[in-house]
């Protein structure tokens, strides 16, 4: 017998969206090298172009100010560095990051260690922002660069960008923001949301791997020290033939997504609601990690005292269900989740952290396979408890 698969896993990768298939289906096709100028060159370069715009659109950017990365983690290693330049200010930079930030920003960025302040979140995951404007006071003589998530990948806590940002600016500051997870789960806007700088990815928004990109609010910035360096692809910021057929299924996953995102976020907004009540009433103790704070509707974060994420994921990838234990690690194993850590959350707790995250292809049949399996799942450890406590 052959079981449906059921993948609840979306933050660790979106399966590829039918448009976002067709068009790497197309390009690869179609080949042909952007920078040529024969005709087969030109048409390459149409393809790029038209995806900048697609991406651009969705974030209400100017194609203009649209890099192509080979994904999130390379676009946010590029933003965060000393050599950034906006406007005369010559004070030395100095790297803001809030506690709960991905390996991409926590580990990716440029900066000397002694120039790199982490920022507290509070239990709710939530920035603190009195923690940061104090940290700004003492360091009057730097200029502040903030990196700070749009979005958390393991709660899905939204971040004060906005707010942040008015503290930032109001030192002739600059923001850099992860929208990684907020693209397509939460409308984007870079002239609105307080970023100067964002980065997202291809594969989390149901196009392939390999692409993703960096996009400013204003050409004035200027990133300096670029990462691959060579060719002068990407206005120089970015050498090397671009990644063409990944390129062209970001842009129509894009353009999918910005036609979609209206009913998506409704459809995902009520399936959490159904999940996180279906969770309650099978396990009255369940603790969800920001429930406190605002969201992204498609992810829930949560632990069920005493049952161990290692042995519920096994669980659930038997019954057929694919969710993770937090972010995706390189390692495949569940490791210790920095950002529970960060909002206080104790290690007995930490280790029974499940998260669930929904997208596209979710149907509400999925949630309520879900839901069955939990119930099996907590039936089968209230009984190991009671023979324990026996
Ligand atoms: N930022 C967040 C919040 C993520 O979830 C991820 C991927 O897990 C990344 C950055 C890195 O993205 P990419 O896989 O495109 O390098």
């Amino acid at each position: 017998m052959t079981m449906t698969r059921i993948y609840l896993d979306h933050n660790a990768t979106a399966p590829i969206r039918p448009e976002a298939a067709r068009a790497v289906g197309r390009a690869l096709v179609q080949g042909g090298n952007p920078s040529s100028i024969h005709t087969e060159g030109r048409k390459a370069r149409a393809t790029i172009e038209r995806a900048r715009e697609d991406v651009a659109a969705l974030v209400g950017a100017q194609p203009k100010n649209v890099f192509f990365t080979s994904g999130a983690t390379e676009a946010l290693n590029l933003a965060l560095t000393p050599s950034l330049q906006a406007g005369c200010d010559a004070r030395p930079w100095r790297l803001y990051v809030s506690a709960t930030e991905h390996a991409a920003v926590l580990m990716g960025h440029r900066f000397p260690e002694d120039a790199v302040e982490i920022v507290p979140v509070k239990p709710n995951g939530v920035i603190d922002l009195d923690a940061l404007a104090k940290a700004l006071e003492q360091h009057e003589y730097s200029r502040p660069l903030l990196a700070l998530q749009i979005a958390n990948n393991e709660t899905g806590v939204i971040q004060p960008v906005k707010a942040a940002a008015e503290l930032i600016h109001g030192r002739d500051g600059l923001v850099v923001s992860d929208a990684v997870q907020a693209a397509g789960r939460m409308p984007v806007d870079i002239e609105t949301c307080g970023a100067d700088l964002i980065a997202i990815s291809a594969h989390k928004i149901g196009g392939p791997s390999g692409a993703g990109a960096l996009i400013r609010r204003k050409e004035a910035i200027h990133i300096g020290e670029p990462l691959v360096r060579g060719g002068g692809q990407e206005k120089g910021l970015r050498a090397g033939t671009e990644n063409l057929a990944s390129i062209a299924g970001f842009g129509a996953a894009a353009e999918a997504i910005r036609r979609d995102l209206a009913a998506d976020v409704s459809r995902l907004e009520s399936q959490r609601e159904r999940l996180e009540s279906g969770i309650f009433g099978i396990a009255q103790d369940v603790v969800v990690f920001g429930a406190a704070a605002e969201r992204i509707p498609n992810t829930v974060a949560f632990a069920v005292p005493g049952v161990v994420a290692e042995t519920a994921l096994i669980s659930f990838d038997l019954a057929g269900v694919a969710i993770s234990s937090g972010s995706a690690c390189s390692s495949g194993k569940v490791k210790n989740s920095h950002v529970l850590d960060a909002m206080g959350v104790k290690p007995d707790i930490r280790a029974c952290m499940l998260r669930v995250s929904l997208g596209w292809t979710t149907s509400d049949a999925d949630i309520e396979r879900f839901l069955e399996v939990f119930a099996q799942l907590r039936a089968n450890t209230s009984v190991a408890g009671k023979v324990l406590a026996a």
